[in-house]
């Protein structure tokens, strides 16, 4: 059973000329116990929609169900999920104890009960033994670790997460990345994870919607969305893409329309390297080389045009293989199949 389904969810804040429309017609199901991420840059909708699951903000139309619940109407409290926030909104006075405790001494939950979920909610986030302390004793993943004990002790159907990991410095978010995947796995609560991190939904996801503009461009498993993204939006959105237009792809690849190719995928070749028939090759200039560690990133102009990103492994060099040097000539060769076609009239300029 699908633990979420939005269905034709609309919101526009404001009227007349002033209105936004922040959630454009979103359609989803979310499986039960999935890991799923709505993943967009900042103002495509993703924390409206968050905030519309979670009764917060009530939709201009369309619908929202819990399982089998309608809960379009329904006040927050009276829907089956938690929400954790990028700011944790810990109280600073209170024990992380008192903290994690809170919503079950409003509900009312006996105290025995409460001692117990509570030390089991904080077991689940490895903070045992910090019942103690207060917030501003703690470090930032700490605290985010209380805000999300603090969720699961109510034992939600579903945890709604809006780019709770946007404060940590990476090493940290990378860290609880890992841990928050796996307690989830643990706890087999459904996640609907908000980030604008493209790494971060596809190391975390079991699924991810690609937000724009208040809209969904696809919906699919984090390598689905990376080896075949339905839209140049997303193509250029989620990693790095080289976008062929339509002119340009009919003399390249032998098809008018617009190809995506990820820059891991293209070999530089000696300038005499024949194309077999599962190959497509292109020749140009290199213009520049940036360096970064494992890896180096060759940027090349092709003589019909574009410029071609090529991701280089710095790793032993193959034989025959050419040493890029900007001004010099090369051959570029990829696989038709690493040449996804996209929707014809779709070459959509990302600006971030
Ligand atoms: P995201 O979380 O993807 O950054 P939001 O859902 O916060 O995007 O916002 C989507 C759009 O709706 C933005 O243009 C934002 O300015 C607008 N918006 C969000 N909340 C409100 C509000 N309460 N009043 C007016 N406009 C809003
Ligand atoms: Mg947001």
């Amino acid at each position: 059973m699908s633990a979420i389904t939005l269905s034709g969810l609309r919101k526009t804040f404001g009227s007349g000329k002033d209105s936004v429309r922040a959630v454009d017609g979103v359609d989803l199901e979310i499986a039960d116990g999935e890991f799923f991420s709505l993943l967009g840059p900042s103002g495509s909708g993703k924390t409206t929609v968050l905030r519309l699951i979670a009764g917060f903000e009530l939709p201009t139309s369309g619908r929202i169900r819990l399982g089998d619940q309608d809960v379009t109407k329904l006040a927050p409290f009276r829907r089956d999920v938690n929400t954790v926030f990028q700011d944790y909104a810990l109280f600073p006075h209170l024990r992380v104890f008192d903290n994690v405790a809170y919503g079950l001494r409003v509900k009312g939950v006996a105290k025995a009960e409460t001692v117990a979920r509570v030390n089991e909610a904080l077991e689940t986030v490895r903070l045992t033994g910090f019942g103690d302390r207060r917030p501003a004793q703690l470090s930032g993943g700490q605290r985010q670790r209380v805000a999300l004990a603090r969720a699961l002790v109510n034992r939600p159907r579903v945890l709604l997460l809006d780019e709770p990991l946007g404060a940590l410095d990476l090493k940290l978010r990378e860290q609880m990345q890992v841990e928050l995947k796996a307690i989830q796995a643990q706890v087999g609560i459904t996640f609907v994870f908000v980030t604008h991190d493209q790494a971060e939904a596809l190391t975390m996801s079991d699924r991810v919607a690609v937000f724009n503009g208040g809209r969904v461009e696809q919906v699919d498993t984090p390598s689905a969305i990376y080896e075949r993204p339905a839209t140049s939006f997303v193509a250029g959105f989620v990693g790095t893409s080289n976008l062929l237009p339509s002119e340009i792809a009919g003399g390249i690849v032998g098809q008018k329309a617009t190809f995506s190719v990820r820059p891991e995928k293209i070999r530089l070749v000696a300038a005499d390297h024949e194309a077999d028939v599962e190959e497509v090759v292109a020749d140009g200039v290199v213009e520049e080389i940036s360096y970064a560690g494992s890896t180096s990133r060759v940027s090349v102009v092709l003589s019909s045009g574009p410029t071609m990103t090529v991701l280089r492994q710095n790793g032993p060099v193959l034989d025959g293989e050419p040493t890029p040097v900007p001004g010099s000539r090369v051959r570029l060769a990829w696989g038709r199949r690493h040449a996804v076609r996209l929707p014809v009239d779709d070459f959509t300029k990302i600006d971030d």
